[in-house]
Order: C-alpha cells, then sequence, then structure tokens
C-alpha cells in the first residue's frame, strides 16, 4: 500500500470501558498500595502498560473456537488441537501444556536443575530466575556487550555472548550444565531478538559439548518478525518459515501463551527427549493436572491453538511491532532516553539516564513508575533493582545493570489515540525529572520481592 500509516488490522468488535480516577483518587491508590503499582485496582488505572501477559483482545476466531472447546478430564480433543498445533509449529513432539509459563519453568528445573548447577541464558526472565534459584542452581547471564548498553544501536541486542557460553562451560564443566537456554525476544533486556545466525551459533557450542539447548519462546514471533525485518537474507521469508527455523534449532521450549499465543491464560513444555517429558509429566500431575489438560480449560487449549496460528499474520506483526517502534519514536524525539531500538512488545525507559540524581539504590525506576502512574494514570512496570537487585547480609544491595521502566502493550488491545496520550503524559514527567526523588523498600519477600514490597519516598 501506498500509504505511510499502518492502520490496526481490525476493527473493533466488542469494547471495555476506561475509568478515569482523579488525581487526588490516585494518589490516594499510591498510598493505599504502599507505592507498588501491582498493588493498584486496574480500575485506577487510565492506561495500562504493566505487562502484555494475558492481556491481549483475543479475536473472533478464537472466541468461537473456545465455544467448541472439549471439557473432557482425559483425551480431550481440544487438547490434540493443541498439541498437533504446537508440534507442527515447533516441530517438537513433547508437548505439555500448562497453567502459565512459569509452570513449565517450574517443572523443567525441578527435573533438570539442582545445587550445584548453572543454567547459562541471554537474560533470565523474573520467574525463569526465580525458578532455577528456587532449585539452589545458578541462573547465569549472558547477552552480548550492547544488550546492557541502552544506547547501542544494535539490530539483535538479545545476542547471546557465545564467548561467555564457552567460558562458562570451561569454568563449570559440561556436567554441571543441564541445558542451554535463551529467551526470545529478551525481555528482561528491553526485548530485544535473538538472530538465527546466533541461534545457529549457540546450538554449535551445545553440540560441541552434547548439552540440550532450550528456547523460552513467549515472543517467538516477533522475534521472527525482527528477524525478517533486519537479518541478512530474510526478507522474502513468512514469519512462519522463519519461526519453524528458530525451532528447530532447539531441543526444547517453555512457552507462555499469554503473549504470543494472544490468549489470556496458558502456556506449554515442549521438548524432543522423551524420557525427560515423562519426568516432566510426573511432576504436572503433581502440579498443574492430567497431562492433557495441564491446569487449563479445554477452551483455553482451543483458544491457543487459534492464536498461535494469528500471531504469524503478516498484517498482524507488522502493525504490532510497528505500534512499539510509535511509541518509542515519541519518547526518543521528546528527548526521553529508551534502550533503543524499541523492542517488539515494550518501550524501555531508561530512568537511570534520565533520573541520574537517584541512585540505585533508592530505586530510580521506581521512582519514574510512580510518576507516570500519578501524572496520566499510566501503569508500566519497574525492571530495575527492584526486580534484579540482590540485598546482601549486611543490607546493602547489589544493584542491578539497568535501571528501566517497561511500558509493555498489550495485543490489538488499544489504539494510536490511546499511544499518543501515553507519549504526552511520559514527556510531562520528564519535564519535570529533575524534581523526582527516590524510595525506600519498608516490606519484602525473599523472593519476586517487586510483586509485593511496600515502599515509602524519600
Ligand atoms: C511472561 C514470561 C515468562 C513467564 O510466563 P507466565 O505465563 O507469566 O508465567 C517467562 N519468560 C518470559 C520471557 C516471559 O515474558
Amino acid at each position: 500500500m501506498p500509504y505511510r500509516t499502518i492502520i490496526e488490522p481490525f476493527r473493533i468488535h466488542s469494547v471495555q470501558g476506561i475509568s478515569f480516577p482523579t488525581t487526588e483518587e490516585r494518589e490516594a491508590a499510591l498510598v493505599r498500595a504502599g507505592y507498588n503499582l501491582f498493588g493498584l485496582h486496574a480500575d485506577e488505572v487510565i492506561i495500562d502498560l504493566l505487562t502484555d501477559s494475558g492481556t491481549g483482545s483475543m479475536s473472533a476466531e478464537q472466541w468461537a473456537a473456545m465455544m467448541v472447546g472439549d471439557e473432557s478430564y482425559a483425551g480431550s480433543r481440544s487438547f490434540y488441537r493443541f498439541a498437533d498445533a504446537v508440534t507442527k509449529l515447533t516441530g517438537l513432539p513433547e508437548v505439555i501444556p500448562v497453567h502459565q509459563g512459569r509452570a513449565a519453568e517450574w517443572i523443567l528445573f525441578s527435573s533438570v536443575a539442582g545445587p550445584g548447577k548453572v543454567i547459562p541464558n541471554n537474560t533470565h526472565f523474573d520467574t525463569t530466575r526465580a525458578n532455577v534459584e528456587f532449585q539452589g542452581a545458578e541462573a547465569r547471564d549472558m547477552v552480548i556487550a550492547e544488550g546492557r548498553d541502552p544506547a547501542a544501536d544494535h539490530p539483535f541486542k538479545g545476542n547471546m555472548d557465545v564467548t561467555a557460553l564457552r567460558a562458562t562451560i570451561a569454568e563449570v564443566g559440561v556436567g554441571n550444565i543441564p541445558l542451554v537456554m535463551i529467551t526470545v525476544t529478551n525481555n528482561s533486556g528491553g526485548g530485544q531478538p535473538v538472530s538465527l545466525a546466533n541461534l545457529r551459533e549457540v546450538r554449535a557450542v551445545c553440540d560441541e559439548h552434547g548439552l540440550p539447548f532450550f528456547m523460552d519462546a513467549a515472543r517467538f514471533a516477533e522475534n521472527a518478525w525482527f528477524i525478517k525485518l533486519r537479518e541478512p537474507g530474510q526478507a522474502e521469508r513468512t514469519p512462519r518459515q522463519i519461526a519453524r527455523e528458530m525451532f528447530s534449532l532447539v531441543d526444547g521450549v517453555t512457552f507462555s501463551a499469554k503473549k504470543d499465543a494472544i490468549a489470556n491464560i496458558g502456556g506449554f513444555l515442549a521438548m524432543k527427549d522423551p524420557a525427560l517429558a515423562a519426568q516432566c509429566r510426573n511432576l504436572l500431575i503433581l502440579t498443574e493436572g492430567f497431562p492433557t489438560y495441564g491446569g487449563l480449560a479445554g477452551r483455553d487449549l482451543e483458544a491457543i491453538a487459534t492464536g498461535l496460528d494469528e500471531v504469524l499474520e503478516e498484517g498482524y506483526l507488522r502493525y504490532r511491532i510497528r505500534s512499539t517502534e510509535y511509541l518509542g519514536e515519541k519518547c526518543r524525539d521528546a528527548g526521553v532516553p529508551i534502550v533503543w531500538p524499541p523492542g517488539g512488545h515494550a518501550v524501555y525507559i531508561d530512568a537511570k539516564a534520565m533520573l541520574p540524581h537517584i541512585p540505585p539504590a533508592r530505586y530510580p525506576a521506581q521512582a519514574l513508575a510512580v510518576e507516570l502512574y500519578r501524572e496520566g494514570g499510566v501503569r508500566g512496570v519497574e525492571i530495575g533493582s527492584v526486580m534484579f537487585g540482590k540485598p546482601g547480609d549486611d543490607g546493602t544491595e547489589t544493584p542491578a545493570a539497568m535501571e528501566l521502566v517497561r511500558l509493555a502493550v498489550p495485543r490489538r488491545t488499544y489504539t494510536q489515540s490511546h499511544i499518543d496520550y501515553v507519549g504526552e503524559v511520559v514527556v510531562a514527567v520528564a519535564k519535570k525529572a529533575p524534581s523526582l526523588r527516590g524510595y525506600r523498600i519498608t516490606e519484602s519477600a525473599p523472593w519476586l520481592r517487586h510483586f509485593t514490597a511496600r515502599f515509602e519516598p524519600i
């Protein structure tokens, strides 16, 4: 089409109203929630960019598929449709449904990890890291150097540093590495993609050492689209062909269907190894349910099977990646420092650069996230030292590598005017950045503390 504007490739079929809390109501909500945006009631939020997880709008086809869901306990028709869809896409024969991605992680790492083990990853997502550490193993991040520098422009900032991977294997020994993992796109590192070339390189290293290679594939379709746009020789291939090649390079996958299956719940664990799958299914029965539903209703399996197909449509992916980039450009054009280029599902504001007067121990990204809500009712999420700081025994903390606020864009949910509004709020907060103050934590849990911690302003 000769036109510049990439329009939303859907029309709206049913709508949900947005509430508009006043400034006073927002302030009261912040105090009640202990300045933790996870503690807000969703009705206190105007534009909710907390996460793109489970917040997408399902299509009429997905809703229709739900109506024919088979709720049989064992051997449901919906399970076989789901498992076929997963195997057709990934080539992996063993398909284990779970209620969310983290259940796949728990089952996988309960089966293979333990004290003394090390799991390499480009960057572990927070639930992945927590599940590895819960087993007493070490979650080791080794994204390329550009991936840790918010301002460094690179087409595949999610790539794994293969030299660091080799060094880790030499250091800890093959016997202590149950598997190598890679996260596409690299959520905790800015939603940045991983190239096919990098996946092939990691595969080669794994083959040299006989190591299994697993992919956290939550955003496989977005990653495939970036490969089509940016990787030499890939422009003419379909996202489906590219996705198939990505999956062909790994031995197993953990997947949150709340992302690139555009479903509201669900996930799966899929793999080649039947012996490991049998071990995983035993844990599945203990915690999730029978292997043909895994904690999901038959109708959820249907929504996921349909979503896995829709998410690879070119029109959808073009709109999806462009709408995130559009918000990123609005921020950048206003001089707001963001991780560049923008990720697939989110724009990450660099709070360290925006609020240099707030030290990491005073949580600059938390301060920024709170202010975006206070200013315009926009809810993002801190991805910095609240999420990834390591509290020591002496009361001090090792800060995270980056202090980011993630503005995640739900799939097919908001329109361009919503995003224009968010851009205006970000710019308004940037103007008063020097007046923002840090926070201290007054209460926190031993792991995944960002979900429930309480704060007070300094
Ligand atoms: C969301 C996510 C997970 C965890 O999935 P849940 O469905 O939220 O449990 C794991 N890895 C990545 C990269 C994710 O984005």
